[in-house]
């Protein structure tokens, strides 16, 4: 049987290597997938050329300007939809939707995706970590269902998949490669510069993603998307650093036993695991080779110089409309530090700044959700621009 796929945000880290994924298929299973859509905000050139390689039915582009200049360069019979609604309009009438829009922004595509029943795989964490309260309701659309492409969910979700019972789980335990500032101290930490916090050690991955590695809220993100997917506490859920990045998650069970998933760093099995799910790409993506794989190591992260993950959980157990708050400043944190305009250490004292001042009222509604994040994003603007964090605005 045929799955069709759309790909939302198809130019991006994870939209490409999805794309290698789709290729890879059709000559391992051909007729397996069918690539409907693809989309993104503005990249024309790359989705010129995956319209020319994969022959979708359908292109989306979020900025409009550029419509004109993309139409020219789309094969014969390929429906462009151009404005920013376009990227919601893909996000339905196929098998699979896979969202791999980067923040906030992605919010629509997943509510459009699990609101018309079919199967989200989920690449953008932050629309189901802010979005919580709306999210869920629409995830119990009949047909709807989230797998999660995010390595350490896909991992949890590979061992829970033999249909245990819940109650069953004592705790899940996500792994953290630790990003390329483990084991530096406070003061080290102080000039550290942007491409620091782009050169990851074991994830190829982009850039906004890349920098809340470093400062660990990528794994404070995690742990509430764990929540929200996998109904588990907070007081479950730990965070282990593993720098190997080889096991991706484990699940501990109440007799001890311990399940865990294990492959090289490689996010084309994630995608492939929830473009063919429940059955398996027969592609092995990061297979290991027990000869050379020398050792696991496993240490607990500092919480003095990683605040970020102490901050994620303060905001799941306050819960409501503050993990969209965390989510926004966090956001704008990162952006402001991609632009030289704060310290690196600054992102964590913007979110803290902010989280101070939200309440943990609830959000029923897509549009409280949007507010929530609105008024989180000018707190943190704010903050950035006055330097009102107590910390030194960095220069230059
Ligand atoms: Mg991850």
């Amino acid at each position: 049987m045929t799955t069709t796929v759309s790909v939302v945000g198809s130019t991006g880290s994870i939209g490409t290597q999805a794309i290698q994924v789709l290729q890879a298929a059709a000559t391992a299973e051909p007729g397996r997938f069918q690539l409907d859509a693809i989309g993104a905000f503005r990249s024309v050139d790359l989705l010129a050329e995956q319209a020319r390689q994969m022959r979708p039915r359908r292109v989306a582009l979020g900025d409009p300007s550029r419509a004109r200049e993309l139409q020219e360069r789309l094969p014969q019979g390929v429906e462009l939809l151009a404005g920013p609604g376009s990227l919601v309009e893909i996000a339905s009438g196929v098998d699979v939707v896979l969202n791999a829009v980067v923040g906030f922004a992605g919010l629509p595509v997943t509510v459009a995706a699990l609101s018309s029943g079919v199967r989200l795989a989920l690449a953008n964490k932050e629309s189901l970590v802010a979005g919580a309260p709306v999210v869920q309701r629409v995830r119990s659309t009949p047909g709807a269902e989230i797998l999660p492409v995010d390595s350490e969910h896909c991992a949890i979700h590979q061992c829970l998949r033999a249909g245990r019972d819940p109650s069953e789980v004592a705790k899940l335990v996500l792994t953290a490669s630790g990003g390329p500032f483990r084991g530096r101290s406070e003061d080290e930490l102080a000039s550290v510069t942007c491409s620091d916090a782009l050169a990851h050690p074991t994830w190829d991955m982009g850039p906004k993603i890349t920098v809340d590695s470093s400062t660990l809220m990528n794994k404070g993100l995690e742990v509430l998307e764990a929540h929200e997917l996998f109904g588990t506490p907070f007081d479950q859920i730990e965070v282990v650093v593993h720098p190997q990045s080889v096991i991706h998650s484990m699940v501990e069970f109440v007799d001890g036993a311990i399940v865990a998933q294990l492959s090289n760093p490689d996010m084309r099995l994630p995608i492939g695991y929830c473009l063919s799910w429940p059955d398996r790409l027969p592609i092995a993506y990061g297979a290991i080779d027990w000869k050379s794989l020398a050792q696991l190591d496993f240490e607990e992260p500092r919480p003095d110089t990683f605040r970020c993950l102490a901050l994620a959980f303060q905001a799941g157990r306050m819960g409501g409309i503050a993990p969209a708050w965390l989510n926004a400043a966090n956001e704008v944190a990162v952006a402001a530090f991609l632009e030289g305009r704060i310290a690196w250490r600054q992102i964590a004292t913007v979110v803290e700044d902010v989280l101070s001042a939200c309440s943990s009222q609830d959000a029923t509604t897509a549009e409280e959700v949007i507010d929530a994040d609105g008024e989180a994003r000018s707190r943190a603007t704010a903050i950035v621009a006055g330097g009102r964090t107590g910390v030194k605005v960095a220069s230059g």
